[in-house]
C-alpha cells in the first residue's frame, strides 16, 4: 500500500527495496528445515482433521512438496537456488517492460482521423511524437488513424518493445520453469501452476480454450467480414484484408457507423458521488449490510473516505473499507482492491475483522464539474467493490483462506458477475441521472445500442484473449532447454492462428507482462467469465432480479463467507443450486448454438 499510494516519493522508493527483501525472505521461509520437520513430525501421526483444519493441513503439506521439501537435500537446495534465480529474472523482465520506451514521429497527414484533442498533446514542433509504450497513445492511434501505414508502423514498434532485453530473458525463464517443474515431478510448468487452481491441470485449461476457439469461429469470421466490408468501402480495394493492425480501427468504425454509439455522452448520468451511493444502496440491500461513514484515524490524502460495514440485522461489525479514488502523481495507475488486514480467528476466540482499500483512478472533479464517470468506470466500480465485499464478509478461520484468497481462476468470477448490474436499466435508473437535471434518466435506446455494439465485436475480443491464453499455456508446456530459441516462433504461430497473423518480425511476448505473475494462468480470465455468466443466472431468474435479497444472501453465505475454507466448486454449486453449465456464457458471447456437446435450456 505504501509503495502504491504514498504521496512521498522517497518512501515509495524505499518500499520497493523492502519488498524485494521480503519476497526473498518468503521464498526462504518455505525451506526452513526446523519448521518443516515440526510439521512433518505432526503429519506422520496421521492426524484426523476435518473441514477447514483438514484443508489447511492438506495444503500445507502439498505446498512443502511443491517447494521440493520432500526431495533429497542436494536436489532441494537446487530447487531453492533455481526459484531464487527465477525470481530475479522475472523481476528483470518486468523492469524492462516498465523501462521500455519508443517514440514514433508522424506528420499531421499521417495522423488523419486522430482526434484533435490528442494531437494537441503529442505535438512536437512540426511533427507529432507518439509513444508506443504509453497505452492510451497506442490505442488512440490504432483505433482512429485512418491510414493503414500509420497503424502498421506503430503496431510494429509496440510489438517490438523490450525485445532485445526480454527475449533472451524469456529464453532463460521458460526452460528454468520447465526444469523446476520436472525436478518436482510435473510434466510441465503449466501442470505445476494449474495443480492448485480450479482447472487442476494444463490439459483441462487447453481443452476449455480450444473448445471456445472453435465455438467462436463462425462469429469471429462474421465480425471480420463486417470489418472487411468497411475497409473495402474505405479503400476502394475489393481484395482488402483485415490485418492485425486493422482490427481496432475497424471495430471502432463499425461501432460508430452501425450502432452510432458515443459512450462519452453517458458521462453526465454518472456523477461519482451519486454512483457511489447508488451502488452502496444496492449492495447494502442485497447482502443485508449497512455502511456508515467514519472518520479515518489517519489519512494519507485529504479526500480519503473510510466506511464501517455491519450486518443490517444484528449490527455485528464486519469490517472497514477505505476509498482512495482519484489519480495523483506517483499513485498506482490501475483499479484494484488491496487487503490491509485479513480476516482470521484469533487464538483467544475473537475474530479479527478485515480492512481493505479500493485504489482507483476515476476522473478528478474540476472546478466546474463533479467527477463524471464513463459507463465503463461504473462497471469497474461495481467490480472492484465486489472484491471488497468478498474480503469483508469472510468467516474463514485461517487468513490463508479468508476473503479473496481463493484460486486465481475463480477470484474474478463474483466480481465479473456483478458487472452485469450496470447493464440493467432498472439498476441504472435507481441512481443514474443527469447531474444538471436529475429528472433525466438514461435513455433506454442508448443503453440498448451500447449493449449491441459490445456484442458485435465480442468474437474478436474473445479470440484475442484465447490467443493469449493458448500462447501462455504453450510456452509453459512446450519450451524446454533444447528448444528455448523457439519461444518467438511458437508464440507468433499460435497468436497468428487464433487471432490475426502477427506483423512480420515482431516479438509480442517480449512485452507481455502476464507471462511473469500470471504464468500459465491467462486462461483464467475466460474461465472465470464462464463461471460469472453462470452465477448471474441466479439473479436473472430470481423474483427481484438484480435486487433480489435471497440470491444476495446466498452469495454472501455460500461464496463470500467461506472464501477458500472449502473447495470453491462446492461453493459455486451451492450458490447455483445445480451443477455448473457453460451455456449462459456461450449465450452471453453470442454463440449459444455453436458448441457441440453442450446442452441447451
Ligand atoms: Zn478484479
Amino acid at each position: 500500500m505504501l509503495k502504491e499510494t504514498s504521496t512521498n516519493a522517497m518512501l515509495r522508493e524505499v518500499t520497493i527495496d523492502a519488498l524485494k527483501e521480503l519476497q526473498e525472505w518468503m521464498v526462504g521461509l518455505d525451506y526452513r528445515e526446523d519448521a518443516y520437520k515440526a510439521v512433518k513430525a505432526y503429519a506422520d501421526k496421521k492426524p484426523d482433521l476435518k473441514g477447514e483444519d483438514g484443508k489447511l493441513f492438506f495444503e500445507t503439506m502439498r505446498d512443502y512438496r511443491r517447494a521440493g521439501l520432500d526431495l533429497p537435500k542436494p536436489e532441494r537446495d537446487q530447487v531453492e537456488r533455481m526459484r531464487k534465480e527465477l525470481s530475479r529474472l522475472t523481476t528483470d523482465y518486468e523492469s524492462n517492460i516498465t523501462k521500455a520506451q519508443k517514440a514514433v514521429k508522424f506528420t499531421r497527414a499521417e495522423l488523419e482521423g486522430v482526434p484533435d484533442s490528442f494531437l494537441e498533446q503529442v505535438k512536437t514542433g512540426d511533427d507529432f511524437t507518439v509513444m508506443a509504450n504509453i497505452t492510451w497513445h497506442y490505442l488512440t492511434i490504432e483505433e482512429n488513424a485512418k491510414r493503414e501505414e500509420t497503424r502498421k508502423r506503430l503496431l510494429i514498434e509496440h510489438d517490438n518493445l523490450a525485445r532485445n532485453e526480454n527475449i533472451p530473458l524469456l529464453e532463460k525463464i521458460l526452460p528454468l520453469r520447465d526444469d523446476i517443474a520436472k525436478k518436482l515431478g510435473y510434466k510441465s510448468w503449466a501442470d505445476y501452476q494449474t495443480e492448485i487452481k480450479m482447472v487442476k491441470n494444463a490439459a483441462t485449461a487447453i481443452d476449455f480454450l480450444e473448445k471456445l476457439k472453435t465455438g467462436l469461429q463462425p462469429k469471429f469470421d462474421a465480425e471480420v467480414a463486417e470489418f472487411r466490408k468497411i475497409k473495402v468501402k474505405e479503400t476502394g480495394d475489393a481484395n482488402a484484408q483485415i490485418n492485425i493492425w486493422d482490427w481496432r480501427y475497424f471495430s471502432n468504425q463499425l461501432k460508430k457507423e452501425k450502432y452510432t454509439v458515443d459512450a462519452e455522452q453517458l458521462r453526465v448520468y454518472f456523477p461519482y458521488q451519486r454512483v457511489l451511493e447508488g451502488m452502496f444502496n444496492i449492495y447494502q440491500s442485497i447482502f443485508g449490510l449497512k455502511f456508515e461513514r467514519v472518520e479515518a484515524p489517519y489519512k494519507w490524502i485529504g479526500d480519503l473516505q473510510l466506511y464501517a460495514v455491519a450486518d443490517a440485522k444484528t449490527d455485528e461489525p464486519l469490517g472497514l473499507f477505505y476509498l482512495d479514488m482519484f489519480p495523483r502523481e506517483g499513485k498506482y495507475n490501475h483499479f484494484a482492491q488491496f487487503d490491509l488486514i485479513r480476516g482470521k480467528l484469533l487464538p483467544g476466540g475473537k475474530y479479527q475483522r478485515p480492512t481493505v482499500a479500493l485504489i482507483c483512478n476515476f476522473p478528478s472533479p474540476t472546478k466546474d464539474e463533479p467527477s463524471l464517470l464513463s459507463h465503463q468506470d461504473v462497471e469497474t466500480l461495481f467490480h472492484e467493490f465486489g472484491h471488497a465485499m468478498h474480503s469483508i464478509m469472510t468467516r474463514a478461520k485461517f487468513a490463508r483462506f479468508s476473503g479473496t484468497s481463493v484460486p486465481r481462476d475463480f477470484v474474478e468470477a463474483p466480481s465479473q458477475m456483478l458487472e452485469n448490474w450496470v447493464w440493467d436499466k432498472n439498476v441504472l435508473d435507481s441512481f443514474a441521472a443527469d447531474y444538471r437535471d436529475p429528472s433525466k434518466k438514461i435513455p433506454a435506446e442508448i443503453l440498448a445500442k451500447l449493449k449491441e455494439a459490445k456484442l458485435a465485436v465480442e468474437g474478436t475480443r474473445y479470440r484475442r484473449q484465447l490467443s493469449f491464453g493458448l500462447t501462455d499455456l504453450a510456452l509453459h508446456s512446450r519450451i524446454h532447454d533444447d528448444n528455448a530459441k523457439e519461444t518467438m516462433p511458437i508464440s507468433n504461430k499460435i497468436l497468428g492462428e487464433v487471432f490475426f497473423p502477427m506483423a512480420p518480425d515482431t516479438a509480442f511476448v517480449a512485452y507481455f507482462g502476464h507471462l511473469m505473475h500470471y504464468d500459465a494462468g491467462y486462461y483464467g480470465y475466460a474461465w472465470a467469465d464462464a463461471i460469472a455468466a453462470d452465477m448471474a443466472t441466479v439473479f436473472e431468474h430470481a423474483p427481484k432480479g438484480y435486487f433480489d435479497e435471497a440470491a444476495g444472501h446466498r452469495l454472501r453465505t455460500e461464496v463470500y463467507e467461506p472464501g477458500d475454507s472449502r473447495d470453491v466448486n462446492v461453493s459455486i454449486e451451492k450458490f447455483l443450486g445445480r451443477p455448473r453449465s457453460l451455456e449462459p456464457f456461450l449465450k452471453m458471447i453470442g454463440i449459444g448454438q455453436n458448441l457441440a456437446g453442450t446442452r441447451t435450456e
